[in-house]
Protein backbone atom coordinates (compact mmCIF):
# COMPACT_ATOMS: atom_id res chain seq x y z
CA UNK A 1 0.00 0.00 0.00
CA UNK A 2 1.47 3.49 -0.58
CA UNK A 3 2.10 6.06 1.39
CA UNK A 4 -0.82 9.17 2.18
CA UNK A 5 0.22 12.28 1.51
CA UNK A 6 -0.77 15.08 4.07
CA UNK A 7 -1.54 18.31 2.39
CA UNK A 8 -0.72 20.94 5.92
CA UNK A 9 -2.65 24.15 6.29
CA UNK A 10 -1.95 26.28 9.66
CA UNK A 11 -4.96 24.42 11.55
CA UNK A 12 -2.99 21.32 11.10
CA UNK A 13 0.18 23.12 12.18
CA UNK A 14 -1.44 24.34 15.29
CA UNK A 15 -2.93 21.19 16.85
CA UNK A 16 0.64 19.31 15.90
CA UNK A 17 1.97 17.33 13.06
CA UNK A 18 2.04 13.42 13.87
CA UNK A 19 6.02 13.30 12.77
CA UNK A 20 6.13 9.39 13.84
CA UNK A 21 4.20 8.51 11.04
CA UNK A 22 5.82 7.46 7.70
CA UNK A 23 3.48 9.32 5.71
CA UNK A 24 4.88 12.81 3.56
CA UNK A 25 3.88 16.07 4.21
CA UNK A 26 3.34 19.00 2.34
CA UNK A 27 2.68 22.60 3.12
CA UNK A 28 3.03 25.94 1.30
CA UNK A 29 4.89 29.61 1.82
CA UNK A 30 1.97 31.20 2.33
CA UNK A 31 0.69 28.84 5.05
CA UNK A 32 4.69 28.87 6.48
CA UNK A 33 4.58 32.52 6.83
CA UNK A 34 0.90 31.91 9.05
CA UNK A 35 3.11 29.19 11.45
CA UNK A 36 6.23 30.77 12.14
CA UNK A 37 6.96 32.42 15.48
CA UNK A 38 4.44 30.65 17.56
CA UNK A 39 6.77 27.85 18.61
CA UNK A 40 6.59 25.73 15.76
CA UNK A 41 10.10 24.13 15.19
CA UNK A 42 11.03 25.60 11.50
CA UNK A 43 13.57 22.83 11.62
CA UNK A 44 11.27 20.28 12.16
CA UNK A 45 9.38 21.47 9.78
CA UNK A 46 11.86 21.53 6.55
CA UNK A 47 12.95 18.19 8.21
CA UNK A 48 10.17 16.43 7.36
CA UNK A 49 7.57 18.65 4.96
CA UNK A 50 7.78 19.30 1.47
CA UNK A 51 7.29 23.57 0.95
CA UNK A 52 5.66 23.99 -2.31
CA UNK A 53 3.93 26.57 -4.27
CA UNK A 54 0.81 26.33 -6.33
CA UNK A 55 0.61 26.13 -9.50
CA UNK A 56 -1.71 29.51 -11.35
CA UNK A 57 -4.26 27.23 -12.64
CA UNK A 58 -5.37 25.78 -9.60
CA UNK A 59 -5.49 28.63 -7.54
CA UNK A 60 -7.72 30.22 -10.38
CA UNK A 61 -10.45 26.79 -9.67
CA UNK A 62 -10.25 27.34 -6.09
CA UNK A 63 -10.94 30.80 -6.76
CA UNK A 64 -14.00 29.91 -8.62
CA UNK A 65 -14.92 27.06 -7.04
CA UNK A 66 -15.21 29.26 -3.23
CA UNK A 67 -17.36 32.18 -5.29
CA UNK A 68 -19.76 29.46 -5.86
CA UNK A 69 -20.02 28.33 -2.85
CA UNK A 70 -19.97 31.72 -1.26
CA UNK A 71 -16.64 30.79 1.24
CA UNK A 72 -14.23 32.89 -0.56
CA UNK A 73 -14.31 35.95 1.52
CA UNK A 74 -13.57 33.40 4.36
CA UNK A 75 -10.26 32.14 2.57
CA UNK A 76 -6.94 33.54 3.09
CA UNK A 77 -4.02 33.09 0.94
CA UNK A 78 -2.84 30.57 2.36
CA UNK A 79 -6.12 28.58 2.77
CA UNK A 80 -6.08 29.13 -1.08
CA UNK A 81 -2.82 28.25 -1.45
CA UNK A 82 -2.99 24.55 0.31
CA UNK A 83 -6.49 23.74 -2.03
CA UNK A 84 -4.94 24.52 -4.96
CA UNK A 85 -1.59 22.67 -4.03
CA UNK A 86 -3.71 19.67 -3.01
CA UNK A 87 -5.34 20.27 -6.23
CA UNK A 88 -1.58 19.98 -8.12
CA UNK A 89 -0.72 16.71 -5.94
CA UNK A 90 -4.06 14.94 -7.01
CA UNK A 91 -3.19 15.53 -10.53
CA UNK A 92 0.47 14.48 -10.32
CA UNK A 93 0.85 11.59 -8.09
CA UNK A 94 -2.11 9.58 -8.91
CA UNK A 95 -1.10 6.43 -7.18
CA UNK A 96 -1.27 7.47 -4.01
CA UNK A 97 -3.74 8.77 -1.93
CA UNK A 98 -3.99 12.28 -1.07
CA UNK A 99 -5.54 13.67 2.13
CA UNK A 100 -5.74 18.03 3.11
CA UNK A 101 -5.59 18.31 7.08
CA UNK A 102 -7.23 21.33 8.01
CA UNK A 103 -9.67 22.53 10.99
CA UNK A 104 -11.04 25.31 8.82
CA UNK A 105 -14.62 25.23 8.40
CA UNK A 106 -14.29 27.13 5.15
CA UNK A 107 -11.71 25.43 3.35
CA UNK A 108 -13.08 22.02 4.14
CA UNK A 109 -16.20 23.78 2.40
CA UNK A 110 -13.99 24.44 -0.51
CA UNK A 111 -12.19 21.10 -0.32
CA UNK A 112 -15.83 18.94 -0.72
CA UNK A 113 -16.79 20.92 -3.42
CA UNK A 114 -13.81 20.33 -5.47
CA UNK A 115 -12.92 16.74 -4.58
CA UNK A 116 -10.28 17.37 -1.84
CA UNK A 117 -10.10 13.89 0.19
CA UNK A 118 -10.09 15.18 3.48
CA UNK A 119 -8.54 13.83 6.78
CA UNK A 120 -11.02 13.87 9.71
CA UNK A 121 -9.62 11.49 12.11
CA UNK A 122 -6.47 12.37 12.18
CA UNK A 123 -7.97 15.37 13.83
CA UNK A 124 -10.08 14.32 15.87
CA UNK A 125 -8.08 11.23 16.70
CA UNK A 126 -4.43 11.50 16.91
CA UNK A 127 -3.73 14.99 16.77
CA UNK A 128 -4.47 17.54 19.35
CA UNK A 129 -7.79 19.40 19.11
CA UNK A 130 -7.75 23.33 18.41
CA UNK A 131 -9.11 25.64 21.05
CA UNK A 132 -10.55 28.44 19.37
CA UNK A 133 -10.50 32.15 20.25
CA UNK A 134 -13.47 34.35 19.14
CA UNK A 135 -11.83 37.81 18.79
CA UNK A 136 -12.41 41.11 17.77
CA UNK A 137 -10.13 42.51 14.97
CA UNK A 138 -11.25 46.14 15.72
CA UNK A 139 -10.53 46.63 19.37
CA UNK A 140 -9.04 43.21 20.42
CA UNK A 141 -11.48 42.08 23.14
CA UNK A 142 -11.36 38.47 23.45
CA UNK A 143 -14.66 36.40 23.83
CA UNK A 144 -14.91 33.31 25.61
CA UNK A 145 -18.53 32.67 25.30
CA UNK A 146 -19.91 35.04 22.01
CA UNK A 147 -23.21 35.85 21.92
CA UNK A 148 -23.34 37.35 18.56
CA UNK A 149 -21.47 37.76 15.34
CA UNK A 150 -20.51 41.25 16.07
CA UNK A 151 -18.12 42.90 18.96
CA UNK A 152 -20.04 44.10 21.59
CA UNK A 153 -17.57 47.34 22.27
CA UNK A 154 -16.74 48.31 18.59
CA UNK A 155 -19.50 46.39 16.35
CA UNK A 156 -16.86 44.80 13.89
CA UNK A 157 -17.46 41.26 12.84
CA UNK A 158 -15.65 38.65 14.93
CA UNK A 159 -13.14 36.49 13.82
CA UNK A 160 -11.69 33.39 15.15
CA UNK A 161 -8.05 31.91 15.87
CA UNK A 162 -6.51 29.21 17.29
CA UNK A 163 -5.26 29.46 20.82
CA UNK A 164 -1.79 29.34 21.42
CA UNK A 165 -0.39 26.15 23.29
CA UNK A 166 2.22 27.54 25.32
ZN1 LIG B 1 -14.25 45.37 19.08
Amino acid sequence: MNEKIHVLDSTAFFAGIPFQGEGKYYTTYQVLDEVRGRGIGAQLIHSRVQVTEPSKESVMKVKEASNRTGDQKSLSEADTSILAVSLDLIKSRLDEEVVLVTDDFAVRNVAEVIGINLSETAIRGNWKRITWVTYCKGCGKEYLDAKGSVCEVCGTKLSRKPKPTN
